[in-house]
């Protein structure tokens, strides 16, 4: 259910952002001293006076809504849909009635303040690539494209306008992550998988020649599969996980024509975050997807 109180509650937001904020205990932005005094207060929120620093700040200080003159709880309804439905910022300039390049900069700051994903492996791994068409200017249409067989050739790189993203579906933890690369080589391929709980990982990949490398380390047992044109040629090793959060990302990105690529990683953190909330109830999900930002 949409948590539609606080969505038309300015004091209700305000009571929730000042909730999360300071869960654990409120401290001074400026210096971190804990323990400061109420000290009136600044529209719906608390005010507060450090006795160390000798400054004032708010339940808003040093938060991604700090210094917006648009109420909370429109930030946080687009958020919450944003999210949720994906719901494009031409949308959202409708919803909450702000001028798109509000709502653009807002939600690019909150995306940027989003954290980023740390993956403690377990395995097995399952390691895929996919690539999008993203320029600097963002005006070339986006989209994925998958590059089959064993050559480099068509796999592109982000000086090329076609930055690689890593698909990791971990089978232990059961968690996924899409991180967006530089380049697929070797060595940005090692360093995706250098977190883990064990001393040697098990890992499937496709015939990709980059991939290759991972054979002669003692550290990665991989099996691979080969993709005979669309399909796949595999017994019992697959990237079918991997290739089902492919397809789950295409119409993600689709509502967001001309994404630019140096905000790829703050998108594939919004889609991250997408999947964490996906079936929690909505007040639930409004507060994880606050937590990630503040
Ligand atoms: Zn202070």
């Amino acid at each position: 259910m949409i948590p539609l109180k606080t969505f038309v509650s300015e004091r209700r937001a305000a009571n929730l952002l000042a909730q999360i904020r300071w869960r654990d205990g409120v401290y001074c932005p400026h210096c971190r001293t804990e323990l400061p005094i109420r000290y009136g207060s600044y529209r719906m929120f608390q005010q507060y006076l450090c006795k160390n620093c000798d400054r004032t700040f708010n339940d808003q200080t040093g938060t991604v809504f700090e210094h917006s003159a648009v109420e909370l709880r429109k930030w946080f309804l687009a958020l919450y849909t944003y999210i949720r439905f994906n719901t494009s910022f031409r949308q959202l300039d409708v919803e909450i009635d702000v001028s798109y390049k509000t709502v653009y900069r807002r939600v690019q700051r909150f995306l940027r303040a989003l954290d980023a994903p740390r993956p403690q492996l377990e395995g097995p791994v399952e390691i895929d690539e996919l690539y999008v068409k993203a320029g600097l200017k963002g005006r070339e249409r986006d989209g994925w494209s998958r590059s089959r067989g064993l050559s480099t050739r068509g796999r592109g790189t982000y000086e090329q306008d076609k930055p690689p993203v890593f698909i990791l579906a971990d089978r232990g933890t059961g968690n996924r992550y899409m991180l967006a690369a530089k380049a697929a080589d070797k060595s940005t391929i090692r360093l995706l998988l250098a977190d883990r709980t064990e001393e040697s990982l098990t890992v499937y990949t496709d015939g990709f020649r980059a991939y290759e490398p991972l054979e002669d380390d003692d550290a990665f047992d991989r099996e691979y599969v080969v993709h005979s044109d669309d399909e796949y040629v595999a017994e019992d090793v697959h990237v079918n996980t991997c290739e089902s959060q492919d397809r789950a990302s295409d119409p993600w990105l689709s509502p967001h024509r001309g994404i630019s690529k140096d905000k790829l990683t703050p998108y594939l953190r919004a889609f991250q975050l997408r999947r964490q909330v996906l079936r929690k109830p909505g007040e639930e999900a409004l507060k994880t997807i606050l937590e990630t930002a503040l």
